[in-house]
């Protein structure tokens, strides 16, 4: 049979079995002591004092957002190459986010000088993502953000594991969705620089109640106080037992990606000159995607209909998000030339901790071979 290339593949097994039956066994499944300790691991990994566990990244920009501060009246800058949750926690909370291109189809990171251009005087803070894992200059976001009064906060759903990451910003958010660097199936996880932000989001994790369950159920505690409008997005035990397992062999799943990724501009530089590898180098990324931009004459329909054809799986990343009908409507006229550019060309290739080389130079073959011919 045929090989078949997904774009990503989880790699969960008997291990992760293991830890899953330890959890029923235990007969305690929600929020409790593997949670705290998947926590304690993910923040000693990043050099952070403390995390927080959540339910998805999704729900904690919306917490991050909200334990900030940000709300109605303000408005907060996003990229629009991302996905559509780093933009939809803005909404969450009532502020405005205001899009901002990046520098260019060579360098898809947020722009500093659009930036600078689309700050006011409501301007309140910044999300960076680290596209593709591929870091931000972390130093110089900070700087723009203190020079211009602004909250720095992470979209780092593709840079778990990432040295620096979640250290000069205000909050990072990560997320351990399937298709993910490593997974919980649907999770996520916070940093913050400052203890009290972190304690604050861990509060409106579960509806701003003063004490636990497990406090509750052990009689550590006999009721709660509720202090403010918090939400439910805990991370239940089963997820944290399989990201403890997972968050251990990060750093090796990371540097194995990154090698992939290496090896790809290595063999599609030399096979393919019409294609654009964004980005100088892999050294600085976590390789959670494998973008390239297809020359401008190509069709991407057929080269991906080509290669699905051929059993590789490729994906865009992303339609950008002021172009979906509803971010249309509520900002319409919104041009971000770059992103645009870039997105239209974007194909994002195989690449995850189970494959090996030789698949990356039959999937750059069978690349240039579509390209040619379509
Ligand atoms: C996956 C992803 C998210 C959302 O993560 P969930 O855990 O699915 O909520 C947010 N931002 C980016 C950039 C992502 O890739």
């Amino acid at each position: 049979m045929k090989k078949l290339f997904s774009l990503s593949d989880p790699v969960l097994g008997q291990k992760e079995k293991q830890a899953l039956c330890e959890v029923i066994e235990s007969g305690w499944v929600t929020m409790g002591e593997r949670v705290t300790r998947f926590e304690e691991a993910f923040a000693k990994l990043h050099d952070a004092k403390n995390a927080v566990a959540v339910g998805s990244c999704t729900a904690g920009l919306h917490l991050c957002l909200k334990a900030l501060n940000i709300g109605p009246g303000v408005e907060v800058l996003v990229p629009s190459l991302t996905f559509v949750a780093t933009v939809n926690a803005v909404l969450y909370v009532g502020a405005t986010p205001v899009f901002v291109d990046i520098q260019s189809e060579a360098a898809p990171h947020l722009s500093f000088s659009d930036a600078k251009a689309k700050c006011t005087a409501k301007t309140k803070a910044i999300i960076v993502m680290h596209y593709g894992g591929y870091l931000v200059d972390l130093t110089s976001w900070r700087s723009f953000a203190e020079s211009n009064g602004l909250i720095l906060i992470e979209d780092a759903a593709h840079a778990p594991g990432m040295e620096g990451v979640g250290r000069s910003s205000d909050a990072a958010v990560f997320s351990f969705f399937g298709n993910k660097n490593m997974t919980t199936a649907e999770g996520g996880m916070i940093l913050a620089r400052e203890t009290s932000v972190l304690e604050r989001i861990r509060r409106l994790r579960s509806h701003s109640m003063t004490t636990g369950t497990l406090d509750r159920y052990r009689g550590h505690a006999y009721s709660y106080d509720v202090t403010s409008l918090g939400f439910n997005y805990r991370m239940d035990e089963l997820r944290a037992a399989i990201g403890l397992v997972q968050l251990d062999r990060l750093l090796e799943w990371n540097a194995k990606r990154r090698k992939l990724a290496k090896k790809y501009r290595e063999v599609l530089a030399l096979q393919i000159p019409g294609l654009l590898l964004p980005f100088n180098s892999a050294a600085q990324t976590a390789a959670h995607l494998m973008p390239v931009l297809l020359p401008q004459t190509t069709s991407r329909e057929k080269v991906m209909q080509g290669l699905l054809n051929a059993g590789i799986q490729t994906s865009i990343h992303y339609p950008p998000v002021h172009t979906f009908s509803f971010y249309r409507n509520l900002y319409p006229g919104i041009r971000l030339q770059e992103t645009e550019n870039f997105c239209a060309r974007e194909l994002t290739l195989p690449l995850h901790q189970s494959m090996e080389e030789m698949d990356v130079e039959i999937i750059a073959k069978a690349l240039g071979k579509t390209i040619l011919d379509p």
